[in-house]
């Protein structure tokens, strides 16, 4: 924008600006240095890179335990392992601690899509988890359904789709030509972290319940719309990868959720389901094989999260908190390597770094893997903050709210940490500005006052709790890992893993020794109903 045109206007932003920014500049000014203990960082450098375990302790997660999928066998088998480890580490506590009961558990055991006709072609595909499982072998000419997500497209279709193979939805005759030409792996450049810091809005979502409604309103049409598939017996559907190179669901990796389990359902290859879509389209004479077997798992079984300690030191501030983490659980497609095994080994190192290098910081740093993330609204953390800190619809507050100084949440693949999403927490900023400081050599350097969603630190800034979530490089996060069936520990990168625990090591000990919480900024007003 040309300066000279907006004069006015602008004067009037750099005072608004001035306004926005005046209590934390007040609170700078004022707010004595913080104090940065180089002697522990060059000890969580040392102990960081020289006896690293994270790629180790991310690798059995993934490729050892497999598919953590909430209240799955999986995620039970690893959260104990989890456990064990972080007690070989030297936390002073770790515990799977139950956050309540969950809906049925569900698990892949064996499934398999063939075209037979016109010619043989094995089909790579996903089955969608939560999908009911098929009687037998379900065999049939696919009928191709452009969309049922509205009403009248439903109605369209009423009395015609008994027993029927559906494949939901065209795609392109073509490749997507920006996925062909993206780069697979990217990191963020000086210029993008750059305008990153200058932004001055947090903008969306703006608190946890506009990213809850967000997405409570595309659970409700989905569930419209399987519901619908339900009563009219549709056999089974069968759907795109929302990828050209590998198999990702176009919106959803499931169901939705366990409550929605019912028809078998599956995504495919996107080149073979265009080969598919071509062979229906001409009038072919198409036959697709497919089976389903899934364990489902009775529901009201207590679901966990896991939770280690390192305990304070200081006699007046041990009781009190700095948490970091990030979600455990994981979709059934493969190992969830990169989301999130990578997040919740970078947390379990951070603390395993402290332990070894001897830090006993003032207050207690604790340690929390998330259950139920992919879920419905975070369960996990959503409940365990509903437990300890206080309620999100009500803004009824409990004694350990007071006493909880930040949380900071790890879940944006293997990338090395950039730097922090302040969630609008604006008198945060020269705090954690002056602890990533001695990382920038590393890459950690950047603070931006943006609101960042879909993931746990919601949670936390939902009732009015400092949450951070990282910046990270995006790596093949999104155009390779991320709920994909390519998701294995083959796409972890360990310096990368390293750096960020060891930024993160360095950012909860500095926040654990400080004087004061963590700036906070206003208790969100209670949900209006
Ligand atoms: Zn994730």
């Amino acid at each position: 924008m040309n300066r000279s045109l907006c004069s006015r206007a602008h004067a009037a932003r750099r005072l608004a600006l001035g306004l926005l920014f005046l209590p934390a500049a007040l609170h700078a000014q004022n707010a004595p240095a913080e104090r940065v203990d180089a002697t522990i960082n060059a000890r969580i450098r040392e102990e960081g890179t020289k006896r690293s375990q994270v790629l180790a302790t991310a690798r059995m997660l993934s490729d050892g335990f497999g598919p953590r999928l909430s209240g799955a066998p999986g995620y039970t088998a690893a959260a104990r392992w989890a456990v064990s480890e972080l007690t070989r580490f030297g936390a002073t506590r770790a515990v799977l601690e139950p956050w309540g009961t969950r809906g049925p558990a569900w698990e892949l055991t064996g499934h398999s899509l063939v075209m037979t006709a016109p010619f043989n072609l094995r089909l790579n595909a996903l089955p969608k988890a939560w999908s009911l499982p098929t009687a037998g072998t379900v065999r049939g000419t696919p009928v191709m359904v452009p969309s049922l997500a509205k009403p009248e497209e439903r109605k369209a279709w009423a009395g015609k789709l008994r027993g029927r193979i559906v494949m939901l939805g065209r795609v392109s005759e073509t490749a997507d030509a920006a996925e062909r030409f993206a780069p697979g792996a990217v990191r963020l450049t000086d210029a993008e972290l750059d305008s990153m810091s200058r932004i001055t809005e947090p903008g969306s979502p703006k608190d946890y319940w506009e990213d809850f409604d967000e997405w409570d309103v595309a659970l409700v049409e989905h569930r419209a719309m399987l519901d619908w598939m339900g009563r009219e017996g549709v056999a089974a559907v069968v759907e795109a990868s929302g990828s050209e190179l590998t198999i990702r669901s176009t919106k959803y990796n499931s169901a939705i959720s366990s409550r929605d389990a019912n028809i078998p359902a599956f995504t495919v290859a996107r080149e073979q389901y265009r080969r598919l879509q071509f062979l229906v389209g001409r009038g072919a004479p198409v036959t697709l094989e497919l089976s389903l077997a899934t364990r489902v798992f009775p529901a009201d079984t207590i679901g966990v999260n896991v939770v280690a300690e390192l305990a304070g030191s200081d006699p007046r501030l041990k009781d009190e908190v700095v948490m970091m983490g990030g979600h455990f659980d994981s979709w059934h497609a493969a190992g969830g390597a990169t989301d999130n095994a990578a997040g919740s080994a970078v947390a379990m190192e951070a603390l395993r770094i402290l332990v070894a290098i001897g830090a006993h910081p003032r207050r207690t740093v604790r340690v929390a893997l998330w259950d139920g993330e992919e879920q419905e609204d975070y369960i996990g953390s959503a409940a365990y903050v509903r437990r300890h800190f206080g309620d999100h619809a009500s803004m009824a507050i409990k004694p350990e709210h007071a006493r909880i100084s930040a949380y900071f949440n790890v879940d944006h693949g293997t990338g090395r940490i950039r730097g922090w999403f302040l969630q609008g927490n604006a008198a945060a900023r020269p705090v954690l500005a002056a602890y990533l400081a001695p990382w920038k050599d590393l890459g950690a350097g950047t603070l931006t006052i943006r609101n960042r969603g879909s993931t746990d630190h919601l949670a936390f800034t939902g009732v009015g709790i400092p949450g951070f979530d990282a910046i990270q490089d995006e790596m093949d996060y999104e155009s390779r890992t991320h709920h994909t069936g390519l998701d294995g520990a083959g796409f972890l990168v360990e310096e990368d893993l390293q750096q960020a625990s060891m930024v993160l090591a360095s950012m909860v000990y500095h926040v654990a020794d400080r004087d004061a919480l963590m700036p906070r900024t206003p208790l969100p007003a209670p949900r209006k109903k």
